[in-house]
């Protein structure tokens, strides 16, 4: 990854803060599959979350086939923190965000996979739940947790902060990355 086109790239965004990982050190945890299961109302209801992210396996090994990841945060004010429809209206910032630094990164020849926040919201009525395809693979990015990662554990790891206190959010996302076949040209 060409760090120097990155920084400067980032410089333009209201990102909090970001690191490159080895895909090496993200652990993948049973028990965060658990927790989906029997405490997550979105379990089972959409494309972005278990069992549609596929099996722990799978996403382990998914999250293996990328050498290295973009772990960044962005913050969000909101005037009561206890207001879900409020805090999940400034997700939306984030997730722009992620799909800006996304295609910066798929620019720079790299395949990419986007682990974001929450679960997906782009349409009303998921069409997981009509045994029908993703409308929006494109934007739709299941949440880190689906894959067994806990993303405070990893912003520990990597001495990031996790919580400002006050009224704010951070929001995070985790870019799986590798080499891709770099166009003619490039
Ligand atoms: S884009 Fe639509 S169909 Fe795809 S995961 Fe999101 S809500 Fe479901």
């Amino acid at each position: 990854m060409d760090t120097e086109r990155l920084d400067e790239f980032i410089a333009a965004y209201p990102i909090y803060e970001y690191r490159i990982i080895d895909t090496r050190e993200i652990q993948v945890y049973e028990r965060v599959r658990t927790i989906c299961r029997i405490e997550c109302p979105r379990y089972n209801s959409t494309w972005a979350c278990p069992p549609a992210a596929g099996t722990l396996p799978e996403c382990e090994k998914r999250i293996r086939s990328y050498k290295e990841a973009l772990i960044f945060s962005t913050v969000a004010e909101v005037s009561d923190l206890m207001n879900m429809e409020e805090m999940l209206s400034t997700r939306r910032a984030h997730e722009e965000i992620s799909n800006a630094v996304g295609e910066f990164l798929k620019e720079q020849g790299m395949e990419i996979f986007i682990l974001s926040t929450e679960s997906c919201d782009i349409c009303q009525r998921c069409a997981w739940l009509d045994n029908q395809p993703c409308r929006h693979p494109e934007y739709m990015h299941p949440c880190i947790e689906s894959h067994g990662v806990v993303a405070s554990e990893l912003a520990e790891k990597e001495e990031m902060e996790y919580q400002l206190g006050g009224n704010t959010i951070l929001w995070f996302s985790l870019i799986l990355c590798r080499k891709g076949n770099m166009p003619d040209g490039k």
